[in-house]
């Protein structure tokens, strides 16, 4: 709070400079599609991403319809494939393999959840390793954490070209992590150890998350609770990563209305990082960006072209 007669209200009390996610997005589709035209001219290759949707879950409908939109604006082509919740574990697994199979699909992509009778490991598993863009197969995780390569998983590649561009060189910083799952945290911690930083994971049993907080130079949060990442929790000047999409209801003239927040307390917060991404607005517009990038690669990987390459 500002000392009485200081003459600083909130409004005037330093802010952190806001990690603009939707701006950097916007850059790296635009080299995505600068990169696919160049591939489409010198080398006759269209990246090809192929998406299968399991049931009608209003959320996946419109992440689904999303990606769709954001392949063919990058000029590559996408394909479909929509399942009733009742497939079977065989039929979807023939799914699969008939897209490992194609050679114009060069990504592709099961979005999660699917229904309680499917194997999701099977599934992702399933996926050609080369074609394995959200890279959550059991190969490219262990390519990531023990090589620091393979094809990288887009939320937290997504969170690290951020900080890079942001942060420049990370290498030495004290990073915490929080949430240790296999599709946000984990890879997340390799990849900032293979930037250097020293890292720490906490999750549901981390005894005290305040101090661990509290000595992180970069902060990532991955929980999925609605803001509680508290701003005394953090450590002044830190950069803030707040990955959490949390839908919470609060209050209007007309009614309770749904607001979308993080897993970080964004108006305390703001007081105290040094940089901090806005939920919404931070690393969602990067995930799809991302897994466009990832598309590249792979279509790259699978002609034996260099991607350094197509640019400029
Ligand atoms: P998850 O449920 O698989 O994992 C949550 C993690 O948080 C677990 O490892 C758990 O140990 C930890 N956790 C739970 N309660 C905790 C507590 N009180 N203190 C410390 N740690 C705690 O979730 P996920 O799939 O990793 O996703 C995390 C959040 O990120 C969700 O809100 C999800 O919607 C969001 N998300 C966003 C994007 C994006 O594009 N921005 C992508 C993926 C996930």
């Amino acid at each position: 709070m500002p000392e009485s007669g200081s003459g600083m209200t909130p409004d005037t009390l330093p802010r952190a400079r806001l990690i603009d996610g939707r701006a950097s997005a916007a850059r790296l589709r635009a080299e995505v599609a600068r990169q696919v035209t160049a591939l489409g001219g010198r080398h006759g290759v269209t990246p090809g991403l192929a998406v299968i949707l399991v049931g009608e879950d209003p959320a996946s409908e419109i992440y689904v319809r999303n990606k769709g939109r954001q392949t063919l604006e990058a000029g590559m082509r996408s394909f479909e494939t929509r399942l009733p919740a009742s497939v079977s574990q065989a039929e979807l697994l023939g799914h699969v393999a008939r897209l490992n199979a194609d050679s114009a699909v060069h990504g592709i992509l099961v979005q999660l959840p699917l229904p309680r009778q499917i194997d999701e490991r099977a599934i992702i598993d399933a996926i050609a390793p080369h074609k394995d863009v959200d890279g959550f197969s059991i190969i490219n995780t262990g390519l990531l954490a023990a090589r620091g390569t393979g094809m990288i998983p887009c939320t937290p590649l997504g969170c690290l070209l951020l900080l890079k561009e942001y942060l420049g060189n990370l290498g030495g910083q004290r990073a915490l992590v929080i949430g240790r799952s296999n599709i946000v945290g984990k890879p997340m911690v390799q990849l900032l150890l293979r930037e250097h930083c020293t890292v720490t994971i906490a999750h549901s049993r981390t005894r005290d998350l305040a101090g661990e907080c509290r000595r992180a130079d970069i902060l990532i949060a991955a929980i999925g609770k609605p803001q509680i990442i508290r701003g005394d929790w953090i450590r002044p000047g830190a950069t803030v990563i707040d990955v959490g999409i949390n839908r919470i209801s609060v209050p209007a003239p007309d009614g309770p209305r749904e607001r979308l927040v993080g897993d970080v307390d964004f108006d305390a917060a703001v007081r105290v990082a040094g940089a901090i991404t806005p939920v919404p607005g931070g690393v969602g517009p990067m995930t799809i960006a991302c897994l466009l990038r990832n598309t590249v690669t792979a279509a790259c990987a699978q002609h034996h072209i260099d991607p350094g390459g197509l640019s400029g």
